[in-house]
């Protein structure tokens, strides 16, 4: 159950932008310099003059150190709204993608250019005969093959479905979906037991409905998309060979079952608490929960024989209890048909993804679908990701890269050891204690130790067989997992995605290959470029170890209080302040969720200040100090925090966001943080009271 942990850094569905100057810039301030028109800051601001450089100037420009000067908005007062003056001229030149529901700078640029690297190495790989991942790549293309197969790869599936009657003949459809890696009504998977961390047992956990949350069938003011959900369900039943005018009805039930199953759903900002998630209670347990699911065949299928489950809700198995004696066989059947051809539309012919793809419409208002060739990348890098992985990083990740990244992640983690002991609200004994995990936190860079090998069969001419039996070695895969110690090597993510990770139970981050490139991070790129980007994302990763969630597990990964009561007090006043400070916020005519951001701020809040303590200690020994285009050497820094972060993404993508994502949108994620920033509000000399430099400045970490 590793979803509720792998604390996701940006998901976003790939994209790119098209970057054409407008040409109508207006003339650029000199930002080294205060505005003489503004009142000197007061003795009170606590805000010191601008220092005169110390070191020689070496002029330089910002394009020459890896920033873009298009993007500015001179216009823009950076104390007012710094992501504004950052960002405002892409945004202003930069159009969405028909097929993406965002463009931003960083991580849609960076996957559009993977995208690329990868469809040349795959088409190429497609024409070499006996080549794995040609072979996989190829048949997923053959769209015409595809097509002619219907929903045969999942016929078996739809067959035992098609025999519900009972309990019984329930549970072995259920089974049957989860065997072929489906997580049907509930979740499973290997997970950490939080009470030991060194070992791994079974996660069970809430799951069932084709919405991205529990919200789309509570609340009122999302029926519409519930609305267009019920005709996705509608159209698929018709497409499986159902009856329209039966079938309006038929998904009329499934959507009544399935909101009988969204309201079992614990809430998002309740499921931030490992304690409420954490729940080990074993087969026994869970077989008294819901005693109308047939376990044993079940255990037996997946081959589990270790008896140690946890579940993240009772409420929700005992729930799935009344509802398999009280839903109708034929609502079921309805249910679990619309649900297999969804979670398998990959393997299916297109139709399936039209018929979806009106969905996602209304979710991100893209108004075209990502072309074939992206959709099978997508598909090859997950069933063969280490093929694909080691591809990328001999051609995508020079050696130089990790050995930078490294140096970075270290000069980050000296930053937070140095910060611990200065933090007035921490007493002695917590202080060691957040020093011991620190020093345990083990960093992995680029791509992992030791790459998997695939030995499915792989028929050139058969993507559905393909794909059904990728997915299957997968879940095989993490099903040996159970009963053994945990591997702190594990990867489970491509070395080519664009992301990062910190993982609590084994506390661990990753920065896979795929997002130590430009604009997060390059050779060419000064320091301060490279550590205000890339800097930034390590010392929000690092960060997670200590935020709401994170600071409930110690050094080794176990769930454990390691804080003194006083500390963990002035912990929770500081975490509020965040809460509330973001809550202010509003996206798309939608107010942010401060509670369920808060993880993702406080690393962002964390995050961009140990970066910057990094790159001062990096700078410190320069013999010179570089101006470009006028910016000081600190301001670089900032405005490459900022440049990341261009984004610009359609309102409906926004909305979904803003109910769903853990993480704050572009704009408050550079606003939020660096108004909560002293040193920020020092390069740009932000008088107190200004938006980028507020009365009241949150900080935890
Ligand atoms: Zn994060």
């Amino acid at each position: 159950m590793r979803t509720y942990f792998a604390l996701i850094l940006f998901a976003a569905a790939c994209g790119s932008s098209q970057t054409q100057s407008t040409g109508a810039a207006a003339p650029p301030p000199t930002p080294q310099q205060p505005d003489q028109s503004q009142p000197a800051p007061q003795q009170a601001d606590d805000m010191p003059a601008a220092e005169a450089p110390t070191k020689p100037v070496k002029n330089s420009s910002l394009a020459a150190i890896g920033l873009d000067p298009d993007a500015l908005d001179r216009n823009a007062d950076p104390c007012d709204d710094f992501y504004q003056f950052a960002c405002g001229g892409w945004i202003a030149k930069t159009q969405i993608d028909a097929d993406k529901p965002m463009a931003m700078r960083s991580f849609i640029d960076i996957e559009e250019r993977n995208y690329d690297y990868l469809h040349d190495l795959l088409d190429k790989a497609a024409k070499t005969k006996g080549d794995k991942l040609g072979a996989f790549y190829g048949s997923c293309m053959d769209a015409a093959s595809i097509s002619k197969a219907g929903l045969k790869p999942i016929q078996p599936t739809l067959a035992t479905i098609a025999k519900i009657k009972d309990a019984k003949s329930l549970s072995a459809a259920i089974t049957q979906m989860q065997v072929a890696g489906s997580n049907a009504v509930f979740g499973f998977g290997p997970t950490e037991d939080f009470a030991d961390a060194t070992k791994v047992i079974v996660g069970l956990g809430q799951s069932g409905l084709g919405l991205p949350d529990r919200d789309y069938y509570l609340d009122a003011d999302k029926k519409p998309i519930l609305d267009a959900y019920q005709n996705t369900v509608s159209e698929l039943l018709v497409f499986a060979g159902h009856k329209a005018d039966a079938a309006k009805q038929e998904a009329a039930d499934v959507i009544g079952l399935e909101t009988e199953i969204a309201k079992l759903w614990l809430d998002k900002v309740a499921r931030r608490d490992p304690k409420r998630v954490y729940n080990k209670v074993d087969r026994e347990g869970v077989e008294k929960l819901l005693p109308s699911f047939q376990w044993a065949p079940f255990w037996k299928a997946m081959g589990v024989t270790s008896k140690d489950v946890t579940i993240d809700s009772k409420e929700f198995f005992a729930g799935l209890e009344g509802l398999m004696k009280s839903t109708k066989p034929a609502t079921w059947k309805n249910y679990l048909t619309a649900f297999a051809i969804i979670d398998n539309a990959p393997f299916l012919d297109e139709k399936v993804e039209d018929i979806t793809f009106k969905l996602e419409q209304k979710l991100t208002g893209a108004s075209e679908q990502r072309p074939r060739w992206k959709r099978c990348i997508d598909r090859t890098t997950t069933g063969l990701r280490d093929l694909v992985g080691q591809a990328f990083v001999r051609d995508r990740f020079p050696g130089a890269s990790k050995t930078a990244a490294e140096e970075e992640v270290h000069a980050i983690s000296a930053a937070m050891k140095a910060n611990i002991n200065t933090l007035a609200w921490m007493d002695a004994t917590t202080k060691q204690k957040a020093q011991q995990k620190l020093d345990a936190m083990a960093y992995h860079i680029g791509y992992p130790e030791k790459w998997l090998t695939y030995s499915f069969k792989i028929d050139a001419k058969n993507w559905g067989a393909n794909g059904l039996a990728a997915r299957r070695a997968e879940t095989v895969r993490q099903v040996a997992k159970i009963g053994k110690p945990r591997n702190r090597e594990d990867w489970d993510i491509p070395a080519s995605m664009v992301n990062a990770f910190y993982n609590p139970t084994h506390n661990k981050m990753v920065f896979p290959a795929g997002i130590l490139q430009k604009p997060f991070y390059s050779v060419d790129n000064s320091v301060a470029v490279n550590l205000g980007a890339m800097g930034m994302v390590v010392g929000h990763e690092l960060t997670h170890g200590f935020d709401d969630e994170g600071s409930q597990f110690d050094d080794v990964g176990n769930m454990k209080d390691w804080w003194q009561p006083e500390t963990q007090k002035q912990f929770k006043q500081r975490t509020q302040c965040v809460v509330d400070q973001y809550s202010g916020y509003t996206i798309a005519g939608v107010k942010l969720n401060g509670a369920l951001t808060q993880g993702e701020n406080i690393a962002d809040i964390g995050g961009v200040k140990l970066a910057f303590a990094a790159y001062k200690s990096l700078r410190a020994s320069a013999p010179d100090t570089i101006v470009a285009d006028g910016f000081t050497e600190d301001q670089q820094f900032f405005l490459s925090t900022g440049q990341a972060w261009c984004a610009k993404a359609r309102p409906e993508f926004e909305k979904m966001l803003a109910s769903v994502d853990p993480h704050s949108p572009a704009k408050w994620r550079i606003n939020g943080s660096l108004s909560d920033t002293a040193e920020f509000a020092k390069a740009f000399r932000c008088k107190l009271g200004s938006k980028m430099r507020p009365q009241k400045a949150c900080s935890v970490w």
